[in-house]
């Protein structure tokens, strides 16, 4: 996937008004580089971001997501983003996708090491290509986290609920997935509860209940599992935020990974056991999902 345009926004402070924030963007050559070697989001992964899908043209959630990147921005120290200036920053990417699916993202870095300010900026580039998984599913393993289900609460410095940079740790998981046969993970809490994917939520389905683990458990709120929870009860399905003992992973009638960009796939076995599947409602969600979202 190719970079096709990048920006950088100057940050401006969170009570600024105005109404057009666009002299405080900088568009710069997306195949370029563009951040100094001194950037501690390079150095550290000290900074946080957020990924939105763009269907379209359409940049889907955007509220959604700033709301998540500010709550990251805040659990981290770092200045809360200017909503409306990021909107408008939103808005000049998503206008240079192609039609299709594209992905915007958004990176708030802590800047130059002892440099003065934050360092900010969005790009926008073509989506991978997601329909293999949403069609035919994934295989997961579970994979403890080596954390308790308590531990976001005593120990928020480890910054669980927080949306940041650092995701080496992430990125091994899916690669252990990978080397015991799999296509992706599900994490597990020492004491033994379903947490999240590395990079998706998991929704559950038991009976005509749907359920997902709750945030409070050093997880970050998905904000596709969030509208996948509003279309579920618009069709008048039960949905809520469990503690989840994985020993019921097997058990499940229907699991899914969902996430900004691949959208829903549905998981096909947890541990090399199977798992049933619903195509029907599977599509339905994906065709939701595809479709304009505010
Ligand atoms: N959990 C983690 C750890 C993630 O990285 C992501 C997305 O990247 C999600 C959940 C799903 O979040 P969203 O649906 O907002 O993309």
């Amino acid at each position: 996937m190719t970079q096709r345009f990048a920006l950088i926004i100057d940050p401006v402070h969170a009570d600024e008004e105005r109404a057009d924030y666009a002299d405080s963007f900088t568009v710069v050559d997306a195949t370029a580089p563009a951040l100094s070697v001194g950037e501690l989001s390079t150095q550290r992964g000290d900074g946080v971001f957020e990924s939105i899908g763009v269907i379209n043209g359409h940049a889907q959630e955007v509220i959604a997501h700033l709301e998540r990147l500010a709550n990251s921005a805040h659990l981290c120290d770092l200045p809360v983003p200017h909503q409306e200036q990021w909107r408008q920053a939103v808005a000049v990417a998503a206008a240079e996708c192609s039609p299709g699916e594209a992905v915007i993202k958004l990176i708030l870095s802590r800047g130059v090491e002892h440099g003065p300010t934050p360092t900010a900026w969005v790009t926008a580039a073509p989506a991978s290509d997601f329909s293999r998984v949403r069609g035919e599913g994934v295989r997961v393993v579970t994979l403890d986290r080596g954390y308790d289900l308590d531990v976001a609460e005593r120990a928020p410095w480890l910054l669980l609920g927080a949306k940041t940079l650092s995701y080496a740790v992430n990125m091994a998981a899916l690669r252990e997935a990978r080397r015991r046969g799999a296509d992706d993970a599900i994490f597990l809490s020492t004491d033994g509860f379903v947490l999240e994917a590395p990079t998706a939520s998991l929704i559950l389905r038991f009976g005509d209940r749907f359920v997902t683990p709750a945030p409070a458990g050093g997880i970050l709120h998905g904000t596709t599992q969030l509208s996948v929870y509003e279309y579920l009860s618009g069709r008048g399905f039960e949905t809520g935020y469990d503690r989840i003992p994985a020993t019921d992973l097997p058990s499940a009638d229907a699991a899914w990974l969902v996430s900004s960009l691949r959208l829903a796939a549905p998981i096909t076995a947890i541990d090399a056991h199977p798992i049933p599947t619903v195509p029907a409602l599977t599509s339905d969600l994906n065709h939701y999902l595809l479709s304009p979202r505010d």
